[in-house]
């Protein structure tokens, strides 16, 4: 069976030593709930923090082998250590940054040392367990790092990663002091995974931007691999919770919540202690609704539980207090002899008393200010089974994305908050059914279930993928192929791409020269007998000229549209020079608005290049240009085309593989050889003979019969040929 190693930072259980006995206690969160449904096809292992401080060696041994018969591998780490990772950098740095909460945030040299040393504690454990054909999922903020630290040492591992918090807009992640190192860290995995595609997109934004990486819909191109990005919203078991109100359990909850609360309303708030969760915002809208309603006096309700959580952090023990105070004070304001506006419960339930209060509740208020998912929601949408009820749900959590009907409200508005909670206090039986319904087809298909094989199934895809393109990645086998057939044959071509394939690709195309290194080389290859060299370029003839006109190389230019023969250029096409005249003010009118951007204007083409300009403009511009010329093109006979970083307008007769017939058809080569790294060396790849070996650099989908990874690989495979 294919293993399946989870890495988060808490074990699905909670070990406890008393008196000398080992207690675990089994944690009800939904990842262990999700990641219950994979073993059927996997078999699961676990390595997490099983928080506990075990005082000596002795007892560490007793608790590891009472963990491993699970397949569950504990993570030590010391009471300091938790303090500066845990307290510290995931809760004081991390978490009101991801949130936010930007005046929160402490930076602290500290709490970043920690969190290395932490991330590198669970990777040790993670290499005496994993092996190289396990599946590694690693979980949420505070393992970041983990999935780089990982990718050193097992560089062909499936890793997954899923972040269970928001990814903030880019404008807020540069904040953060290591934010490259965070990024590193998570582009180890194969696939990161997110609960929204806005989180999506401000990872993907925020890679480009500070990596300077190149991103492609959902994909990253990083350190000679692709990193796959995509959305798997997380689901809860829907089934437990929809039928839980018929279980004996929960029914004897029903039963005696009943009787309390009577024919009373009562609108439900359920959180663990925390200031993205919007509790103060809600208990205000709560005391504006019994103020601008007093009908609600006497029969509506508030129930508030605040699970504790993190209250040894200072912000939140003065949200605590200030909780206290604004209950103490709407319930001292309202309140009379035989009514209480808020009850109070600063503890967590367990399942069967919390899933009575759902399945009795006649509204929800989940309004935080933010929050990646929001699974009570969910829970409180999925319990309503017989008796209706109403979701208020702020569009800052995750789960607004899928639950659109329940009453979506900005958690920031007092007003909003009250109108939506009057509303579903008159709100009609029959709407409350029909928005639930729609609600639940979504929580029962997308449920936790599917989340979680989702993830897994797409990893093994991607993984699939990457097995493929490294199929066709050439390699040192089909070096020393190509090197004995370059030796032997008697005529060789090799046809050779210029920018991007024997220079680097850089912002500013007039500074990528050839160097004297590279001189030396293409002298080299030419002087060898049989060897014909050619360079095809998109360049116009005069920088071809400049640079290698005195050489032995054949020189094409411009596509095609030029070529070198007997000293001379000859120019391959009879289109004349009108069409510029239409085209150039369309190119400079987009130019104006795109700063960094250029025109080029070639004899046969006018290039539009933007790749100094920031990508979201440039695609934006690049759409709107495209728009403006494709008419004007199709009536002038004209050639529009997408290459990298560029639009270019030629004349349609040219391409790279006409030019690169001329030279296949002057005999009949022993060898042949062409590389390049754009869109235009396509079709000087489609022009080959079968024999030919053809090249392209970088991972792109190619007719090509091999990729290289980067130009540089493209050098050294001429500079075997040269020795
Ligand atoms: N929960 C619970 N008992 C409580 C309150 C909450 O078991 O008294 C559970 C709730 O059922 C849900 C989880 O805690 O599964 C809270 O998840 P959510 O995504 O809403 O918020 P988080 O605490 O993860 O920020």
């Amino acid at each position: 069976m294919q293993r399946l190693i989870i890495i988060s930072n808490r074990l699905p259980v909670k070990i406890e030593l008393k008196d000398g006995e080992i207690l675990a206690k089994k944690s009800e969160g939904g990842l262990a709930t999700g990641l219950d449904s994979l073993t059927n096809n996997y078999e699961r292992h676990w390595i997490g923090w099983p928080g506990i401080y075990p005082e000596n060696k002795s007892d560490e041994n007793r608790i590891n082998a009472f963990l491993e018969k699970d397949n569950i591998y504990p993570v030590y780490l010391s009471k300091e250590l938790i303090e500066l990772y845990y307290e510290g950098y995931c809760n004081d740095t991390i978490w009101p940054l991801f949130h936010y909460f930007f005046v929160y945030v402490r930076h602290n040299q500290m709490y970043w040392q920690a969190y290395q040393e932490a991330n590198t504690l669970f990777l040790k454990k993670a290499l005496e367990i994993a092996k190289p054909d396990d599946i590694i999922w690693v979980h949420d903020y505070q393992l970041m790092l983990l999935p780089g630290l990982l990718r050193e040492h097992l560089p062909e591992s499936k890793i997954g990663f899923f972040l269970h918090i928001p990814f903030p807009a880019y404008e807020l992640f540069r904040n953060l002091t290591s934010r490259k190192e965070i990024l590193h860290g998570l582009l180890g995995a194969d696939l990161i995974g997110f609960h929204t595609f806005d989180y999506m997109r401000h990872f993907l934004n925020s890679a480009y931007r500070i990596m300077g990486v190149d991103t492609k819909q959902n994909e990253i191109s990083y350190d000679n691999r692709v990193v796959y990005t995509d959305t798997f919203p997380m689901g809860i078991a829907f089934d437990k919770y929809h039928n839980a109100f018929r279980t004996p359990e929960v029914m004897k909850y029903i039963d005696e919540y009943q009787t309390f609360y009577g024919n009373q309303k009562i609108i439900l708030s359920v959180d663990r202690l925390d200031y993205t969760k919007g509790i103060l915002h809600r208990l205000s809208a709560f005391d504006m609704l019994l103020d601008q309603h007093p009908e609600y006096k006497g029969k509506v309700s508030l129930l508030a539980i605040v699970v504790p959580s993190r209250d040894t952090v200072a912000q939140y023990k003065e949200l605590k207090n200030r909780i206290d105070e604004k209950i103490g004070y709407i319930n001292g304001k309202y309140s009379d002899m035989n009514w209480v506006p808020i009850f109070y419960l600063y503890r967590g339930l367990p399942f069967e008393p919390l899933s009575a209060l759902y399945h009795l509740s006649d509204i929800a208020l989940v309004t935080p200010l933010r929050d990646g998912m929001n699974l009570v929601a969910k829970e409180y949408a999925a319990a309503k089974n017989d008796k209706p009820g109403v979701l208020i749900l702020s569009e800052m959590a995750g789960a607004a994305i899928e639950l659109t009907d329940a009453i979506i409200i900005n958690p920031n508005s007092i007003e909003e908050i009250t109108d939506a909670m009057h509303t579903a206090l008159i709100m009609p039986e029959e709407e409350q059914k029909q928005r639930l319904e729609k609600m639940q087809a979504i929580i029962r298909r997308d449920n936790v279930d599917t989340w979680a094989s989702g993830f897994i199934g797409q990893l093994q895809e991607v993984h699939t993928i990457r097995s493929e393109i490294q199929k066709k990645i050439f390699n040192n086998e089909n070096l020393s192929e190509l090197k004995a057939g370059f030796d032997n044959a008697e005529s060789k071509l090799l046809l050779l791409d210029y920018d991007g394939t024997l220079v680097p690709l850089i912002k500013d195309p007039a500074k990528a020269i050839p160097d004297k290194k590279l001189m030396g080389l293409l002298k080299k290859l030419t002087a060898k007998s049989g060897v014909t060299l050619s360079i095809i370029s998109g360049r116009d003839y005069t920088f071809m000229d400049k640079y290698f006109g005195s050489s032995d190389i054949e020189l094409i230019a411009e596509h095609g549209s030029f070529y070198k023969e007997n000293k001379f250029w000859v120019k391959a096409f009879s289109q004349s020079d009108d069409w510029k005249k239409e085209i150039y003010p369309i190119m400079q009118k987009i130019t104006d608005k795109t700063p960094g951007s250029c025109i080029e204007e070639k004899n046969s083409a006018i290039v539009w290049h933007y790749k100094k300009c920031d990508d979201w403009l440039a695609d934006l511009r690049e759409h709107q240009l495209i728009n403006l010329l494709v008419s004007v093109c199709t009536k002038n006979n004209l050639h529009l085309m997408r290459g990298n970083k560029i639009v270019e307008v030629m004349v349609s007769e040219l391409d790279k593989g006409n030019a690169a017939k001329r030279l296949l058809n002057k005999k009949s080569w022993d060898f042949i050889l062409a590389m390049g790294d754009d869109t235009t060396d396509e079709n000087l790849f489609a022009a080959l003979p079968e024999h030919a070996y053809s090249i392209r650099i970088g991972t792109g989908a190619t007719k090509a019969r091999f990729n290289i990874m980067n130009q540089k690989a493209a050098l050294k495979i001429l500079e075997k040929l040269a020795e």
